[in-house]
């Protein structure tokens, strides 16, 4: 499999085999597992990233705009969600209730209590306080 590298805030992405390796500017290193990402191969809107089965999905537009290593750790939190939960329960009850909260209200959206566990959860993998 090729290496793909995506600049990203304070670092970058690293596409390896077995998932994707952050390395800080401070050359820091976090592998989250068993993950693959994508940049702006479909339609996805401006400031969004979502994942889906081991997929982490990131607007071109927001990866050369502040996409952070806390925001990549939120999403390999949806990720670690939908391990714990199987695909159908996580797609009823975060994926999907979560597109729909973005398009209705995007302030309250990242109040909902699976995007403040994924952040959570995240986070607890990365180690970031
Ligand atoms: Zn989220």
């Amino acid at each position: 499999m090729k290496t793909k590298t995506y600049k990203i805030y304070r670092g970058r992405l690293i596409q390896e085999p077995g998932g994707v390796l952050f390395i800080g500017d401070d050359s820091r290193k976090i592998f989250f597992e068993g993950v693959r990402v994508h940049v702006g191969k479909f339609f996805i809107p401006r400031e969004t990233a979502f994942q889906i089965s081991g997929h982490i999905f990131i607007s071109r537009h927001w990866l050369k705009r502040g996409f952070s290593l806390e925001t990549f750790a939120h999403e390999y939190g949806h990720y670690l969600q939908q391990r714990r939960l199987g695909f159908f329960p996580y797609l009823f009850r975060v994926a999907i209730p979560s597109v729909w909260s973005i398009l209705r209200n995007p302030v309250a959206h990242v109040t909902k209590r699976y995007e403040r566990h994924a952040t959570l959860i995240g986070k607890r993998y990365a180690h970031l306080s």
